[in-house]
C-alpha cells in the first residue's frame, strides 16, 4: 500500500528538507483572542474571526434552537430536498444586506468562486483577472474555456490594456478581490468600474475580507466606494467576519436561477446544515445591530499597525485589518513566527508558493475581541524577536 503513494512521499520529503512542510496546528480552545496551542496561551494573530462572531451568544443560540427543531444535518442537495425554508430567508436577508436584487448561499466561498466562474463563462467570453487574486478565482477560471487576461496587480493600465485586447467577446468579466488576503490592500474598485462601464465589461467582486469589515454594517467594498448597483457579481464568505461556515453570490434574479441550474458546487453538493444556516442569519442582525463591533475593529488595527511602524517594520501597502510584516528572506519568516510563538504570539509565517518568491511575511490579523493590552502584548513580543533577528 504505501508503496504507491511513494511519489507523494517524495515531494512530501523535498519539502520537509526545504522548510515548507507544514503540520496542521490545532487549536486547544475555542477561537478567541487567545488561544491555547501546544498547551500554551498565546494571542491569536492569525484567524478570519474579525469580530470575533464565532463565540457570539446570539449565533450559537440560534444554531442550538435550529438543531434541535431541525436536526443535525438535511440529507439531501438544495435542488432535491435539501431546501428549508431558512435557506431561502438567509438567502433574501443576504441580498437586503448587499443591496442586491438576490443571493445564492454555497457550500463555501471557495465553492462560490469556482461555481460562479464555471457556470456562467464560455469559449465566446473572456475574463479579466488581478494577478493577485485569490486561489478559488484561479480555479474557477480554469474550469472555464473563456479566454483569460491577467493584468498586474492593481494597476488601471495593465487592465484597459486587457479590456482593449478583448474586444470582440460576448461577454467581458474584470475579476477582483475587494480586499487582498495576503497585502490587506483594497482594490481601487471605482477605477474599475470606470473601466468596466467604458469598455462594456461586467464586474465581479469577491469581498471575503471586506464583508463585515468595510461598508457601512460591513457591506463590503462595493458599499464602501458607493458603487451600490454599478457591480454585477458580490461573492462574500460566512467564514471570516461572518464566523461560520459558507460562501454566497449576490447578483440579480437572473443570476440565482441560472446558478440553481448550473452552478455544480451548488447543484451536487448537500445543502448546510440548520445550525449552520441559523447561525449565519443570526450573523447579519449582528452586523446590523452592534456596529461597535466594527469601530473596535478598526480602533484595533489602527493602534496596532502604527506600533508595528513605530517600531519600524514594513507593513507593506495594507488598508485593512490584514496587516503583513514584511521579512524578505523565507527561512527568517518562519524563524520570527517561531519567535512570536515563544513570546506567546500565534501569526504565522506566509511565503512561496502563497506569496511572490522573496516577500516571506508573517501575517497578522486583528479582531475586534483583542484587547489593547494584548495587542500592546503582541507588540513588545514583536519588538523582541524582530531585534533578535535583526529585522528592526
Ligand atoms: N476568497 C478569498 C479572497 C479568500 O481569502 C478565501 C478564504 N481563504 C476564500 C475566497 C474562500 O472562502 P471560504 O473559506 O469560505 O471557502
Amino acid at each position: 500500500m504505501k508503496e504507491a503513494f511513494r511519489y507523494l512521499q517524495e515531494e512530501l520529503d523535498e519539502m520537509k528538507e526545504k522548510n515548507t512542510f507544514r503540520n496542521l496546528i490545532p487549536l486547544e480552545t475555542k477561537q478567541s483572542s487567545r488561544v491555547n496551542i501546544h498547551g500554551k496561551n498565546v494571542i491569536q494573530l492569525s484567524s478570519n474571526n474579525y469580530l470575533g462572531l464565532t463565540d457570539h451568544p446570539k449565533m450559537k443560540q440560534a444554531a442550538i434552537e435550529a438543531i434541535e427543531k431541525f436536526g443535525a444535518g438535511t440529507g439531501s442537495v438544495r435542488t432535491i430536498a435539501g431546501t428549508l425554508e431558512m435557506h431561502n430567508q438567509l438567502e433574501e436577508k443576504l441580498a437586503d444586506f448587499k443591496h442586491t436584487e438576490a443571493s445564492l448561499v454555497f457550500q463555501s466561498g471557495f465553492t462560490t468562486n469556482q461555481g460562479v466562474l464555471s457556470a456562467i463563462l464560455s469559449d465566446q467570453d473572456v475574463v479579466i483577472s488581478d494577478e493577485l487574486n485569490h486561489a478559488s478565482i484561479i480555479d474557477g477560471i480554469r474550469l472555464t474555456k473563456a479566454g483569460r487576461k491577467i493584468y498586474k496587480h492593481a494597476d488601471m493600465d495593465s487592465l484597459e490594456a486587457a479590456l482593449k485586447e478583448a474586444e470582440g467577446y460576448r461577454t467581458k468579466l474584470i475579476v477582483t478581490d475587494g480586499v487582498f488576503s495576503m497585502d490587506g490592500d483594497i482594490a481601487p474598485l471605482p477605477e474599475i468600474v470606470a473601466l468596466a462601464e467604458q469598455y462594456d465589461a461586467m464586474v465581479m467582486v469577491d469581498d471575503a475580507h471586506a464583508s463585515g469589515v468595510l461598508g457601512k454594517n460591513g457591506r463590503g467594498t462595493v458599499n464602501h466606494f458607493g458603487l451600490d448597483g454599478r457591480v454585477h457579481i458580490q461573492v462574500g464568505t460566512l467564514s471570516k467576519a461572518i464566523g461560520v461556515l459558507g460562501g454566497y453570490v449576490a447578483s440579480t434574479n437572473t443570476l440565482r436561477d441560472y446558478l440553481i441550474h448550473k452552478g455544480r458546487p451548488f447543484l451536487f453538493s448537500t445543502s448546510h446544515p440548520p445550525a449552520v444556516t441559523a447561525a449565519c442569519s443570526a450573523a447579519i442582525d449582528v452586523l446590523l445591530e452592534e456596529p461597535e463591533l466594527i469601530e473596535k475593529l478598526w480602533d484595533n488595527r489602527a493602534f496596532f499597525k502604527k506600533g508595528l511602524e513605530e517600531l519600524g517594520f514594513n507593513t507593506g501597502h495594507s488598508e485593512t485589518p490584514i496587516t503583513p510584516v514584511v521579512v524578505g528572506d523565507e527561512a527568517k519568516t518562519h524563524q520570527l513566527s517561531d519567535k512570536l510563538f515563544e513570546y506567546g504570539v500565534f501569526a504565522q509565517g506566509i511565503v512561496f508558493p502563497t506569496v511572490p518568491k522573496g516577500t516571506g511575511r508573517v501575517r497578522t490579523i486583528v479582531t475586534a475581541e483583542h484587547t489593547k493590552d494584548e495587542l500592546q502584548e503582541a507588540l513588545d513580543a514583536f519588538a523582541k524577536a524582530g531585534k533578535e533577528l535583526n529585522i528592526i
